[in-house]
C-alpha cells in the first residue's frame, strides 16, 4: 500500500501522521518507506541527518535521479527508510513546466523500488500544485487529515473534486483510506461541534482513531524523534498506535 497523507490546509498534522504512521507500521513489522515531499523536509528530519548537498526527491522527480540514490535508513527505528526532501523541491513545478509527464515523475520513480516495501508513505505539502498531483497519482490509498477547528472543512471540496478526477483517469486505484480527525481537545465544545460535522460530511470514512491535541506530540519531532520513542507511554503513542491498527484492517493487509 502507498498511503498519500493529503489535505491542502496548512498545519493539520500531515507531517506529524506521516512520521507516526511510518514509525508505528515499521515497529509492527512491515517494511516501510517514508517518501517526504515537502520543501520544509520536515518529516525527513526525524529520522535521518540534514546532509547539506545531499541527493533528495528533488533530484529523484526534476532530474531522474535512481530514487535508490536518495533512500536512506532512519537511523533510530529499525524497518525504517526514508527518501528526503530539501527546500529545492519548492522549485519543481518551474521546472517541470510544459513536461508531459510531470504527474507522472514521482510513480514512474517508485515503480523500480516500491515492491521492496510493505508500506510506503508519502507526506505531502499545503498545496493541491503539480506535488500533491504526483502523491496522488503514485498512491494506492489517500489518508486526509482534518484539523478539529473553526473551518476544519475549508478546502475539503476541492480536494475531494481532485481526487474524484484522479480517480477518474491516472489512477483508477485510489481509495480513500479514511480522514483522520487530529489536534482533538474532547474538553472544548468546539472540537466537539466540529467532529460532529466532519462525522456528517464523511461518514464511516472517518477513523474510529482520533488524534488529541498533545504537547508529547508537538515535542517529539524537534528531538528528532516518532512519539513511540520520544514518549512511548503516552496518550499521542497510543492513538497513533491504534491508527496502524485501523489503517492496516482498512486496508486489507
Ligand atoms: P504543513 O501544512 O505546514 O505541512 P502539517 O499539516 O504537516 O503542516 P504538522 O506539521 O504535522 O502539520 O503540524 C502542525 C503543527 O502542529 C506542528 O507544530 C506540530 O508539531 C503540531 N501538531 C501536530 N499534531 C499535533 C497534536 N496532535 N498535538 C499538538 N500539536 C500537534
Ligand atoms: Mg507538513
Amino acid at each position: 500500500m502507498i498511503i498519500a497523507i493529503t489535505n491542502q490546509k496548512g498545519g493539520v498534522g500531515k507531517t506529524t501522521t506521516a512520521i507516526n504512521l511510518a514509525a508505528g507500521l515499521a515497529e509492527k513489522g512491515l517494511r516501510t518507506l517514508l517518501v517526504d515531499l515537502d520543501p520544509q523536509g520536515n518529516s525527513s528530519m526525524s529520522f535521518v541527518p540534514l546532509e547539506p548537498g545531499a541527493p533528495n526527491m528533488f533530484n529523484v522527480l526534476a532530474e531522474g535521479l535512481d530514487m535508490e540514490e536518495v533512500i536512506l535508513p532512519a537511523t533510530t527505528t529499525s524497518n525504517l527508510w526514508v527518501a528526503p526532501s530539501r527546500i529545492a523541491m519548492a522549485k519543481l513545478e518551474v521546472n517541470l513546466a510544459g513536461s508531459l509527464d510531470a504527474p507522472y515523475r514521482l510513480k514512474d520513480a517508485m515503480e523500480p523500488v516500491k515492491d521492496r516495501y510493505d508500506a510506503i508513505i508519502l507526506d505531502t505539502p499545503p498545496t493541491l500544485g503539480l506535488i500533491t498531483l504526483n502523491a496522488l497519482v503514485a498512491a494506492s490509498h489517500v489518508l486526509i487529515p482534518i484539523q478539529a477547528s473553526y473551518f476544519a472543512l475549508e478546502g475539503t471540496d476541492d480536494l475531494l473534486e481532485t481526487i474524484d478526477k484522479i480517480k477518474a483517469r491516472p489512477n483508477t486505484e485510489l481509495r480513500l483510506l479514511g480522514v483522520l480527525v487530529t489536534l482533538f481537545d474532547k474538553r472544548t465544545v468546539l472540537s466537539r461541534q466540529v467532529l460532529a460535522e466532519i462525522q456528517e460530511v464523511f461518514g464511516d470514512n472517518v477513523f474510529e482513531t482520533m488524534i488529541s491535541k498533545s504537547v508529547r506530540l508537538e515535542e517529539a519531532p524537534a528531538h528528532q524523534m516518532s512519539i513511540f520513542d520520544y514518549a512511548p507511554r503516552s496518550t499521542g503513542a497510543y492513538e497513533y498506535y491504534r491508527l496502524c491498527e485501523e489503517v492496516l484492517e482498512r486496508a486489507g493487509s
